[in-house]
């Protein structure tokens, strides 16, 4: 995915509160944006009130979409310093990016692409599907961080049923089942779906902040009530959850130990200086570094930096 506004402003992860080493509930709005045309999507992060979690830094809830009359094209643009972490509950999109990777991305799949020093990629939905997913960004550590780019697709993934709730490990290590996904920090991303109301108690590692959004249902998190739009935020110091799911509801948990390095988001990038990030959106208009895509399109198309603040 991709940031189309014209002009935006360096996303600094000190100008908002710092982790809470506390058990808190905290709701955090999802705020509207678009990421093609006519495609608007819910972002859960970065927030005014939360930049990250763990090292996720970045968190687009989209669709469910018809994509009968609108398609999701999203022409090629680079990436650094992160994961792009993308997995779908209906709809296919396909990858392609500077590595000559050729992925379709399918439901309940996840597709991992390591930006590291500069890679860059295009995403499009295929036809008549209802699109719905979310697309995550993981902040790389300051030693990996320029590493060669990497792209990883993983279509099998560890899962466990608890209480009459199914529980996929996208990400990190769950009740002994780690996930392939190849990471750099201390995280966990875990997909839940109950078929039919349903309690239970997750185990939590208390060294971990968590947040927990609903893609489609309802839930009661310690009490709480949570529907799509709202991303709850747990702070640290947690040994469980308490959840209560509600029949047919869809839930994303992510989670990690707080990310200490300061960091900056701007259009697709995290680095630590301005001076970074004007010298990568250079690099790309002069067609340097971050490769060519191959295949979307008629080859031309690109999108281009907003100005940098
Ligand atoms: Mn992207």
């Amino acid at each position: 995915m991709s940031d189309l506004l014209r002009e935006t402003k360096l996303s600094d992860s000190h100008d908002c509160p710092a982790f809470s080493k506390q058990p808190i509930l905290q709701k955090i709005p999802n705020r509207v944006a678009e990421i093609g045309e006519g495609i608007t999507i819910r972002r859960a992060l970065p927030s005014a009130l939360r930049r990250t979690i763990g090292a996720w830094c970045f968190f687009d809830h989209f669709g469910p979409v018809n994509l009968k009359s609108s398609d999701l094209k999203i022409a090629p643009h680079p990436h650094m310093g992160l994961q792009t972490f993308t997995w779908t509950l209906t709809g296919e999109i396909l990858h392609r990016d500077s590595l000559g990777s050729e992925q379709i991305i399918r439901p309940g799949e996840v597709n991992l692409m390591s930006a590291g020093h500069g890679i860059s990629h295009s995403e499009e939905s295929l036809p008549d599907s209802v699109l719905h997913g979310v697309q995550l960004w993981i902040a790389l550590p300051d030693a990996v961080r320029n590493n060669k780019p990497e792209f990883s697709h993983y279509s099998e993934l560890p899962s466990l049923e608890q209480d009459g709730v199914q529980i996929t490990v996208l990400a990190g290590e769950f009740l002994e089942n780690l996930a392939p996904a190849k990471v750099y920090s201390p995280l966990i991303g875990l997909a839940l779906h109950a078929r039919r109301n349903a309690a239970t108690r997750l185990p939590l590692n208390p060294a971990f902040e968590y947040g927990v959004l609903v893609l489609t249902g309802e839930i009661q998190v310690e009490q709480e009530s949570l529907v799509p739009g709202t991303l709850l935020y747990l702070g640290c110091g947690r040994e469980e959850l308490s959840l209560q799911v509600a029949s047919d509801s869809h839930i994303f948990i992510i989670g990690g130990e707080p990310f200490k390095e300061e960091i900056l988001l701007w259009w697709n990038f995290v680095a630590r200086s301005k001076a970074e990030m004007s010298e990568a959106a250079d690099a790309w208009e002069k067609h340097e570094r971050f490769g060519e895509v191959k295949g979307y399109g008629d080859g031309t198309e690109r999108l281009n930096p907003p100005k940098l603040a």
